[in-house]
């Protein structure tokens, strides 16, 4: 890369926002130079306006930069960039990133135009062909820029694990999660909520997850996304972990496939992003533990940097075929690490 892309953070003080920050320092193609936050923030310092959770120093020069509001105008002012990462409540999102889309690249970690016909909804290892979305998007928009949206955090995880299933004819997806509270943005559910306590219920999750997963692993026919057509249902748990989604994953795999088999697809996994080596692609996208306790939050979700979804307790299942757990970390590989992941692929593309 012979220059530095300049990037902005739209809902930078947020979980995912503070993780973009903490992953961008020392990135080899991008650097930040404008943050953006709600009219609350803007006009103050980072340190000011943001509660660093982040378990690194938050770095001084981030700190001691003046927060802009999130709109076009203001984000100009800021500094000159070359696209935009968006991290914004899902209802804000909307209107915020069509405005920036119409000038710039926006990778959004936002539901609001995931579902759009002409919006490509990416994991580079999984379906790097639905990029080819994005010249029809600017077609129908008449747009300079582009929207790209990463899926929802505990849909990405498993829909890396379903790709590899494909081949065995994957028709039925029943998964419980288990959702880290970082899920849930910052300060998130409150204390007295969530001690000592599960919550089950997450707002719109199962919805996401359902629906989400059919678009991923759909197929690009040279015009739009064909939807896979498996059957998903979810349920979503909220528990009294900090980071990493667990997920209790059935499935049914119409070539009946052996342990040993699928194991074997899990393991040898790879996509375009370990091919073209990108600086944020695990070397593996699934790790496979043997153990019978694990994947577990605490010892996992850290895995390739975060960015590799972990499996284990592969085993097969009576009433479906297969039952697996899989673990990620949800605002790693299922948020920031994903948004930086689809904005280096596209940039390998000659996209951004
Ligand atoms: P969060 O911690 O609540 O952060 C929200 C961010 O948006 C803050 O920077 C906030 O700025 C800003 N914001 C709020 N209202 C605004 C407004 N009216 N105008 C401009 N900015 C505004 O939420 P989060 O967890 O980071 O999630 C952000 C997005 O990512 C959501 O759409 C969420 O669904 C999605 N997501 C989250 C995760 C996760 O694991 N947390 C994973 C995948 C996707 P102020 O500090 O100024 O209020």
């Amino acid at each position: 890369m012979s220059q530095k892309r300049k990037v902005a953070i739209l809902g930078a003080t947020g979980a995912v926002g503070q993780r973009y920050i903490q992953l961008l320092q020392g990135h080899p193609w991008f650097e930040i130079e404008v943050l953006a936050a709600s009219e609350r923030s803007a006009g103050k310092k980072y340190k000011e306006a943001c509660n660093w959770v982040m378990e690194s120093e938050l770095p001084k020069e981030i700190g001691n930069m003046t927060i802009a509001d999130a709109n076009v105008e203001a984000v100009e002012k800021a500094g000159d960039v070359d696209f935009i990462f968006t991290s914004l409540p899902g209802d804000l999102a909307g209107p915020v990133e069509e405005q920036f889309a119409a000038l710039y690249p926006v990778f959004s970690k936002a539901s609001a135009h995931r579902m759009e016909k002409d919006v490509p909804l990416i994991i580079p290892e999984v379906n790097p062909d639905h990029l080819q979305l994005i010249p029809i998007q600017q077609k129908n928009r008449g747009w300079k820029g582009f929207i790209s949206t990463d899926p929802n955090c505990s849909t990405i995880q498993m829909a890396i694990t379903l790709k590899p299933l494909m081949q065995f004819g994957l028709s039925q997806v029943m998964v419980t999660t288990m959702q880290a509270l970082s899920g849930a943005g910052y300060p998130g559910v409150p204390s007295l909520d969530i001690l000592d306590n599960v919550v089950p219920y997450i707002g719109k999750e199962e919805e996401k997850m359902e629906s989400e997963s059919n678009k991923i692993l759909g197929v690009f026919d040279g015009k739009t996304v064909k939807n896979a057509s498996f059957a998903v249902s979810a349920s979503c748990n909220r528990v009294h972990v900090k980071d990493g989604h667990l997920e209790s994953i059935y499935v049914k795999l119409e070539k009946k496939p052996s342990v040993a088999q699928v194991e074997e697809a899990f393991s040898n996994f790879k996509g375009e992003p370990q091919k073209l080596k990108l600086p944020s692609a695990p070397e593996n996208p699934i790790v496979v533990r043997k153990e019978a306790n694990r994947p577990q939050p605490r010892f996992d979700r850290d895995a390739g940097n975060g960015m590799s979804v972990t499996v284990g307790r592969i085993r097969s299942d009576p009433i479906l075929t297969m039952k697996y757990m899989c673990l990620g970390h949800n605002t790693i590989r299922g948020a920031a690490g994903g948004g930086i992941l689809s904005a280096e692929f596209a940039v390998a593309k000659g996209l951004a």
